[in-house]
């Protein structure tokens, strides 16, 4: 898996959407193969031992359709229905970067 600096140095910001204290929403691009990303940056609060834990979601878009939507979803605690987009590259909680894969392909 990349760490969370080479998903920061692999992709470019082209569009902000919502730039809060604690939520952040914007569309980035793969530098070297053109795909889009839907970027959401959020934290919950008080969580467990009460530390912030932050999290940077990337999930692959291709239409104009599908950022919209996710442009009305909410984070977690509000929804979870990021976290039913998958596949998505996921940094957090700390610098840890994962990857979950489609239910598709396992
Ligand atoms: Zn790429």
């Amino acid at each position: 898996m990349p760490t969370a600096a080479e998903i920061a140095d692999a992709l470019e910001l082209v569009q902000s959407f919502v730039d809060e204290s604690h939520l952040i929403k914007n569309l980035h691009q793969c530098r070297d193969c053109g795909q889009l990303y839907f970027h959401v940056w959020f934290e919950l609060l008080d969580w467990d031992d009460g530390d912030d834990r932050m999290y940077d979601f990337y999930i692959p878009v291709t239409t104009k359709a599908e950022i919209d939507r996710l442009k009305g979803v909410m984070p977690p605690p509000q929804s979870i229905e990021l976290l039913e987009c998958r596949p998505r590259l996921q940094v957090g909680p700390g610098a840890e970067a994962s990857c979950a894969e489609s239910e598709a392909d396992g």
